[in-house]
């Protein structure tokens, strides 16, 4: 007798492990709560669906599962995703070691899945959101319907952009079968700063480095194209250490950012380049004597925040007005005091406690029960790795539960 498997959740993780059950023998079952599976995968990367990475490795991931990570990683890493989607018959390209369906649409990658979930003739019930589940006799039963199952894969995503149908009820159904959640925060995201003076600079885009500060100590660092909005800082540098500014300000902890407009120099070389400015131009008026450090809007920022007048010849600033002007290059102190909450969030920070799932991804209070995806308490950093994490641990908890 096949092995009878429940999918919960029709997202990359939730598909993939489904595909992987069948390939090993077992009869699947899928159950999507939207009208269709899938829904997520369109948005990501604006469209064209960044799903891994040429670079890989435990290191770009966060969370409670660190070994758990890696252990998924070397059975299915890049390689593995790469023949897994060659085979279904995806022509693959690669941006400076970010990967991409050749054809440049996010509904590739979901239209080859979808074919591959009917070869397998694997049973797909969309708009069917399963609100319970209990054992009997070893068995799971969910509701609605009642319907008995050997082994269930809970795949419902985390609670990132909730409109797509991963709304972390996911977590109250691994709640109530015994399991922790690390408390779940928003990750990928942009940061809420406290001045009121980002509306001047809304819409700029520059080459930045974004140091973020928890209670005073260095937490996190990234350098990349920043965005300014007009509440605060976005842009991938700042997705990349939002998750550590959420949890702090979860734990009311205090939060800052320095951002530093010349990436490439320190203190010392910054006070340099702007004295041999100086000595070059004396004559000029402060806002001619910067135009052509970085974007205008930040220039006149800057020299606002220095306190100074854009008429002012640079020869005639003080040394001490002249000193806090270049380390405001150097350095701009911002207060976070939040991040954009989950439906502006690319992925969700916390999930099920890694420590509670085997190697296999099997749950240690439940056997039989099984995780895969942003489920668990693994978020990656952006460049493909999230996607990467629902195929692996899809893929692992899939081949496992038909065993
Ligand atoms: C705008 C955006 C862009 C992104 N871009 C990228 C990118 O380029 N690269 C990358 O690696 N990652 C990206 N991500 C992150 C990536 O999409 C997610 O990490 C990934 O989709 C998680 O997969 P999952 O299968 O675990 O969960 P999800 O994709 O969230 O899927 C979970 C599914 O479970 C269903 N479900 C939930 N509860 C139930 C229930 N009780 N019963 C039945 N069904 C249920 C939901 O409807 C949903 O379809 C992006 C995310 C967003 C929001």
């Amino acid at each position: 007798m096949k092995r009878k498997i429940a999918v919960i959740g029709g997202g990359p993780a939730g598909m993939t492990a489904a595909i992987r059950a069948a390939q090993a023998g077992a009869d699947v079952t899928l159950y999507e709560g939207n009208d269709r599976v899938g829904k997520k995968i369109l948005s990501t990367g604006n469209g064209r669906c960044n799903f891994s990475n040429e670079k890989m490795g435990a290191q770009y991931y966060h969370g409670s599962g660190k070994d758990l990570t890696e252990c998924i990683l070397e059975r299915f890493g890049t390689e593995w995703t790469v023949a897994f989607f060659e085979t279904l018959g995806m022509r693959i390209k690669s941006r400076d070691g970010y990967l991409y369906p050749a054809s440049d649409q996010a509904s590739t990658v979901l239209d080859l899945l979808r074919y591959e979930l009917d070869r397998r003739r694997i049973t797909v019930h969309t708009g069917k959101r399963i609100t319970h589940i209990g054992t009997q006799n070893g068995k799971f039963i969910l509701m609605p319907g009642k319907m008995c199952y050997d082994a269930v894969i809970l795949a419902c995503g985390g609670c990132a952009a909730p409109e797509t149908g991963s709304d972390g009820n996911g977590f109250a159904l691994a709640e109530r079968l015994g399991h922790r959640i690390v408390s779940p925060v928003p990750a990928l995201c942009a940061l809420r700063c406290r001045e009121t003076f980002y509306k001047q600079v809304a819409g700029v885009r520059c080459d930045a480095k974004v140091t973020l500060f928890v209670e005073g100590r260095e937490a996190a660092a990234d350098r990349g194209e920043l965005q300014l909005t007009d509440y605060g800082l976005s842009g991938i540098p700042v997705f990349q250490i939002s998750r550590h500014a959420a949890k702090a300000l979860r734990e009311k902890k205090q939060v800052t950012a320095l951002v530093s407009f010349l990436p490439d120099l320190d203190e010392e070389a910054c006070r340099k380049f702007f004295k041999k400015r100086l000595d070059l131009r004396p004559d000029d008026e402060m806002t001619i004597f910067l135009t052509g450090i970085v974007n205008k809007k930040i220039n006149s920022l800057l020299l606002k925040l220095a306190g100074m007048r854009e008429k002012e010849r640079a020869g005639s600033v003080d040394a001490a007005s002249f000193a806090r002007l270049w380390r405001l290059y150097c350095g701009l102190e911002t207060k976070i005091v939040d991040t954009n909450g989950f439906e502006r969030a690319q992925v969700c920070a916390g999930g099920v406690d890694c420590g509670e799932v085997t190697e296999n991804l099997m749950s240690k209070k439940l056997p039989g029960l099984y995780f895969a995806g942003e489920i668990l308490d693994v978020d990656g950093i952006c460049g493909g790795y999230n996607l990467q994490w629902a195929f692996a641990s899809g893929a692992a908890a899939g081949e496992a539960a038909a065993l």
